[in-house]
């Protein structure tokens, strides 16, 4: 007969990890159920998308990082529906009661509603979409090597949609790639009409970081021949054409959306438990309406005096939710409970090689050591040490070479089963 409460942790992103780590080995059964055998480390996504690391380098399978634990269970399934009153989580395969249920499942792209923009554009928010990206567009140029009068036509153009750090990463990568590695694994082809457009409703990159890191990295995108359409929205895409609301539109069949996020809801609950498709929580991340329900990372909405808008959807928020409510739940008593509250430490991006921006509370960088700083941060974050050496590798051999060897055109293919 179990006598542990028993938890069960919808998501094992940065959010359901932590939570994972922070209650191993200790009085409760935690089970973790995610709809992908692996834990992704998302920050990486546009290196994977543009040929610069490998995704088993960013991706680490949850069996093997709960290989030694005592109370952790994983389960391969993706969650349908949340029967609150029975304490169930419902899947296609099974059903999974409960004492404590955690949701900790993220966000998805946000196409806002355009169906059309939905099944034409790249989003980029799990390894398969990363890998789908870089074959999509190492697909173009071979392509486009066969059909040669195509390649003016402006259809290879890659257009990055949204200059949050995600669009301007992509977009320094991509303009890198353009300059150093295409031309060498394509020498017939001339690349000099080929864009990389990064379109923005704002008037600056980066908007949500100091005004320093808006006007730098603005610069060096500049340098980085990336054309920054600012202050365009755009309307539709066809899968040759973006359209933007001025009017003006752009001939592209490689169009990545990263442009706007939104909660990976999982049915069950009423609407008014929800802000911006997020669950509302309280300090201690408890689900409102719920005693023993809790929502955390991108997915929970929690009001404080400090954000009364709710955090920002970033990993150190995911992390430290986490954190904080796996020390409350093995406090003995309720009273003791600790209430949340985010401390920001920053934020950074990188713009191709030797060019990034920093924020930190106490001080703002621009430039070469940015840039130093971001890889140093970037590769401590990595998990294992096997991946911290991958990346590091594939780093210094991109360095120094001007080169990755990385762009396999690997898509899953169907089992035929049918007699021939
Ligand atoms: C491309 C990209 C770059 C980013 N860069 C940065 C950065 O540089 N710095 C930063 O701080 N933040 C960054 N972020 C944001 C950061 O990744 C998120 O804030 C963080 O991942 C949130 O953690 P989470 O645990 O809430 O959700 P996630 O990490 O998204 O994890 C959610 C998990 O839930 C699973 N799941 C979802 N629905 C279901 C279901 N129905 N059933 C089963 N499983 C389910 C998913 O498979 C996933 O494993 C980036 C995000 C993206 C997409």
């Amino acid at each position: 007969m179990e006598t542990r409460e028993k938890i069960i942790i919808i998501g094992g992103g940065f959010a359901g990890l932590q939570l994972a780590k922070t209650l191993n080995n200790k009085n409760k059964k935690v089970i973790v159920l995610d709809r992908v055998n692996h834990h992704m480390f998302q920050p990486l996504f546009y290196q994977v998308a543009c040929g610069r690391i490998e995704p088993s380098n960013i991706s680490f399978p949850f069996r093997k990082i709960f290989q030694q634990s005592r109370n952790t269970q994983f389960r391969l399934t993706d969650v349908k529906s949340i029967d609150h009153a029975n304490n169930k989580v419902i899947t296609n395969e099974a059903e999974f009661t409960y004492d404590k249920l955690i949701i900790a499942t993220g966000c998805k792209t946000n196409f806002f509603g355009n169906k059309e923009l939905e099944s034409k554009a790249f989003g980029m928010k799990n390894t398969q979409e990363a890998i789908s990206i870089r074959n999509h567009v190492l697909m173009t140029f071979e392509k486009l090597i066969l059909e040669k009068s195509r390649s003016d036509d402006g259809n290879w153009n890659i257009v990055i949609v949204g200059s949050g750090p995600t669009g301007v990463e992509l977009a320094g990568a991509f303009s890198e790639m353009k300059k150093e590695i295409l031309p060498r694994d394509y020498p017939y082809m001339n690349f000099d009409h080929l864009e990389i457009i990064l379109v923005s409703s704002t008037e600056k990159p980066l908007a949500v970081m100091s005004p320093e890191a808006q006007e730098k990295s603005e610069k060096y995108l500049k340098e980085l021949g990336v054309k920054f359409l600012s202050g365009e929205v755009v309307t539709d895409y066809d899968g040759d054409k973006v359209y933007l609301k001025s009017g003006k539109d752009i001939p592209s069949n490689n169009v990545i959306w990263a442009a706007g996020v939104t909660g990976n809801v999982v049915d069950g609950f009423p609407f008014e438990n929800l802000i911006r498709n997020r669950y509302i929580v309280d300090r201690y991340n408890k689900v409102k309406g719920y005693e023993n329900i809790y929502a955390i990372g991108d997915i929970a909405y929690m009001e404080t005096p400090k954000y009364p808008q709710g955090h920002p959807q970033v990993a150190n928020v995911a992390i430290n939710q986490a954190k904080n409510l796996g020390k409350n739940f093995l406090k003995k008593n309720k009273s003791e409970w600790v209430e949340y509250e985010y401390k920001d430490q920053g934020s950074l991006a990188t713009i191709g090689k030797h060019r990034a921006v920093v924020d930190l509370p106490f001080i703002k960088f621009q430039g070469l050591f940015a840039w130093y700083f971001w890889m140093f941060l970037h590769l401590m974050l990595i998990l294992s040490v096997r991946n911290k050496l991958a990346i590091f590798f594939n780093w210094m051999w991109s360095y120094f070479n001007k080169d990755s060897s990385l762009r396999l055109i690997i898509a899953p293919n169907k089992k035929n089963n049918t007699q021939q």
